[in-house]
């Protein structure tokens, strides 16, 4: 993965880092640890087998919808679901699948059910 430092990207000060088409563009004084590269080596992964450009219209697309949900709009996304919950397994894209963020678009449903079925059974609802 190339790492470029920049002061210009990523253009908001807010954001530390951002990863455009497999380049990853870092301020200056950001320390760029095993797990933010592995983060983005992800992200990278999720571009090359989506073609680039379709990642990007997606992951607008879903963050704008997210937007409007009740949680995080930026940590809700599938492709950063995905790149949080390996980030710290450096062998992950290894044996990663091919579109396995696919399965998270779907996976905050679920843990919601569990949430809803523990919060039922704290009231003692059931
Ligand atoms: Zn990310």
């Amino acid at each position: 993965m190339r790492i470029v430092r920049s002061r210009y990207l990523p253009p908001l000060r807010r954001h530390a880092a951002i990863n455009l088409f497999g380049v990853f563009f870092v301020h200056p004084g950001v320390h760029v640890s095993e797990r933010l590269i592995n983060h983005e080596r992800i992200h990278t992964a999720q571009m090359r087998e989506l073609g680039y450009l379709p990642f990007y219209i997606i992951y607008l697309i879903e963050w704008m919808l997210r937007l409007v949900m009740k949680d995080n709009a930026y940590l809700s996304i599938s492709f950063e679901r995905e790149a949080y919950k390996h980030e710290d397994e450096p062998d992950y894209l290894e044996r990663r699948k091919h579109y396995a963020w696919v399965k998270y678009l779907k996976k905050k449903n679920i843990k919601r059910k569990k949430k809803r079925k523990n919060n039922k059974k704290h009231k003692g609802i059931n």
